[in-house]
């Protein structure tokens, strides 16, 4: 299909530091290209400091939408004029899109992770799940996993600075989903153990595993994973991590990150367009 850059292309855009190794920008310009849209999807460089000029600057020149990846999905939500509830709890926005002049702040990790759950072959719904992290993407999970209907949720993390703040969130999407939520030390091993032998799904969203500290997993007992416990781990980079490995030998079915990064790009690109992404030939072509 004849794909040109005119006059009347729509711009959409990543932003965040670094961007340069995106796999963004291939995704949404293939997508684009496939289904004949007038519209270009460019990675933009820009630190928090930057954040305030950028957005104005692009809001000007007439941008469609851009996402946000690290670290700008929290400093961004100055310059918004509205957030989803879905972004309004989880206190966090990874795509805005611009109507009628207004920002409007979207998160689509959680919706991303909760389809790549289903795309791997698993209903988690009305069941448990045991959550390690309490950082951005595992905000955003703990709040799609609430709304779409997970009974209940135990997120692990460290007992450090950020735990009263972790707490506050819990209640609050406890209190407004009806979902199960509590907050547990990621130290205890004991604690640790009972939460995962009562869960459908163990997922891993602390960024422990991830390259270049590769050899690291957040379960330290792997006795821990029972045959048949679902092993999510959203880290991409490496493709299998030792969390992954850990658990394939304990008889458990097990899957990355790569199909949720797909899949928040492609919910942001319908929000933006309107279509659906053609994520079985995006996913052939750059998640295989
Ligand atoms: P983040 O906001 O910096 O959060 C990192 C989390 O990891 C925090 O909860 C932190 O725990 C925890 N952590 C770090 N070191 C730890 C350790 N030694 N022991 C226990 N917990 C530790 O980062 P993020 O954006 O949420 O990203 C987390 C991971 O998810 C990264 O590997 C990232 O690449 C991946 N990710 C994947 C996708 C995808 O589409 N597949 C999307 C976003 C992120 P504390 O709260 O206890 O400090």
């Amino acid at each position: 299909m004849k794909y040109e850059i005119t006059g009347t292309t729509k711009l959409t855009a990543l932003l965040g530091s670094p961007v340069s190794h995106s796999i963004s920008p291939q995704m949404h310009n293939e997508s684009f290209r496939l289904l004949g849209l007038d519209y270009v999807y460019l990675a933009f460089d820009i630190k928090p400091e930057q954040l305030r000029k950028a957005v104005s600057g692009l809001k000007t020149a007439g941008i469609s939408g851009f996402n946000l990846t690290m670290p700008l999905k929290v400093h961004i939500l100055p310059y918004l004029d509205e957030l989803t509830p879905a972004a309004s709890l989880a206190g966090a926005v990874n795509t805005v899109i611009v109507q009628d002049g207004r920002l409007i702040g979207h998160t689509t990790d959680g919706v991303g992770y909760m389809r790549s759950v289903s795309d791997a072959g698993f209903d988690i719904i009305g069941k448990k799940m045991t959550l390690l992290g309490a950082g951005g993407a595992a905000t955003a999970i703990c709040v799609q996993a609430a709304l779409d209907g997970v009974s209940s949720i135990d997120m692990f993390k460290r007992k450090n600075a950020t735990w009263d703040k972790t707490a506050a969130f819990c209640e609050r999407v406890a209190s407004e989903t009806g979902c199960n939520i509590r907050l547990l030390d990621i130290g205890d091993n004991s604690l640790l153990g009972d939460s995962i032998s009562g869960s459908a799904i163990l997922t891993n969203a602390t960024s422990v595993g991830m390259e270049p500290k590769s050899d690291a997993s957040p379960i330290l007992d792997p006795y821990m994973l029972a045959e048949g416990l679902i092993v999510s781990d959203i880290i991409y980079n490496p493709r299998e991590t030792l969390l992954m490995k850990q658990a394939k030998e304990r008889g458990c079915p097990c899957f990355n990150g790569m199909y949720m990064l797909l899949y928040q790009g492609a919910a942001a690109f319908e929000r933006w367009t309107g279509q659906e992404m053609p994520t079985d030939i995006i996913k052939e072509k750059y998640f295989s």
